[in-house]
């Protein structure tokens, strides 16, 4: 696709934006690295024009400035929402061909299972009006909404930035993802194992290895309702559904289930004895010994 996208992550920790379970600064950058992950393995050319700590006059024109420089096709700014009572994803436009990407956006985050607020056309906003290109402002969801951020922990960052460069392509991307699957499964989770964790401290990741950013920490002794193995990764019940710790430092403390067997003992004075055979010949009873002993099985002959 002969397309060109510039990806601005929203503020910047000196010019701070919302916050609420979690802060938008924080999680728009991870959306915004996700999104232009799939933008570029979609083909798209993309530009970051994510702005590093300045204050609230620079962090607008920053992203503006150089994205209009590198001629772009397509502007989007990477955001969060918070207002109390709101919740779903929304996505900000100016020009009609923004709305086109607005539209196709907002129903590809929503599929994820946000609300879909809508396409909001917005005429006073400075990256809609100073941008060259047609400009988007995505808000993907509330921050200060439990239920938005609940999803958003569960979905993962990734599965966002995916669904915004299937927004900008207008169709999806075949890609195979560990998140998804895991998702699915959930659900319906079985766990095959109980585990102990014997690391002083263990990572739980975003995936299933040693490099994807960590999500939260186990310590030694945890005890961890396993339910799949990936490359060496456990996907557990505990902390965060569908993240990953190494099976490495995890103890396998899966009860064994063993039968119970009660010895029968006979009546007092009495014994259980084992009989093989009963011969009215004493030829063949002698054979039957033979054979036996033959077998290491000590054996004697009684005239019953
Ligand atoms: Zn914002």
């Amino acid at each position: 696709m002969d397309l060109k996208v510039s990806n601005r992550g929203g503020h910047n920790k000196q010019a701070v934006g919302t916050h609420g379970y979690v802060d938008e600064v924080d999680e728009d950058r991870l959306i915004c690295a996700a999104a232009i992950k799939y933008q570029k393995l979609a083909g798209i050319e993309t530009i970051d024009v994510t702005p590093g700590r300045c204050s609230t006059n620079v962090d607008l024109a920053y992203g503006v400035n150089k994205a209009n420089a590198a001629n772009v096709d397509l502007f989007i700014s990477h955001h969060l929402n918070a207002t109390p009572g709101g919740f779903g994803v929304e996505v900000c436009y100016l020009s009609a061909k923004g709305k086109v990407y607005a539209d196709r956006i907002c129903a590809k985050i929503s599929a994820l299972g946000f609300k879909n607020r809508g396409s909001k056309l917005r005429k006073n906003l400075y990256e809609l009006n100073q941008a060259h290109a047609p400009a988007i402002i995505i808000e993907s969801f509330f921050v200060d909404c439990k239920s938005d951020v609940d999803l958003y922990h569960k979905l993962g960052a990734d599965a966002i930035g995916k669904a915004i460069a299937e927004g900008i392509l207008g169709h999806s991307i075949a890609t195979k993802t560990v998140t998804s699957t895991v998702t699915a499964k959930v659900s319906s989770y079985t766990p095959v194992k109980l585990g102990e964790v014997t690391a002083t401290t263990l990572n739980q990741r975003d995936h299933a290895n040693a490099s994807s950013a960590i999500v939260s920490t186990f310590k030694k002794g945890d005890i961890v309702h396993v339910y799949g193995l990936v490359d060496g990764f456990y996907s557990v019940v505990e902390h965060k559904i569908g993240k990953w710790i190494s099976a490495e430092y995890v103890k396998d403390i899966t009860p064994k289930v063993t039968p119970v067997v009660k010895p029968v003992v006979a009546p007092t004075g009495q014994l259980y004895k084992v009989q093989t055979g009963a011969f009215s010949s004493k030829t063949n009873a002698e054979n039957e010994t033979e054979r036996l002993e033959k077998l290491g099985i000590e054996t004697t002959i009684k005239l019953v």
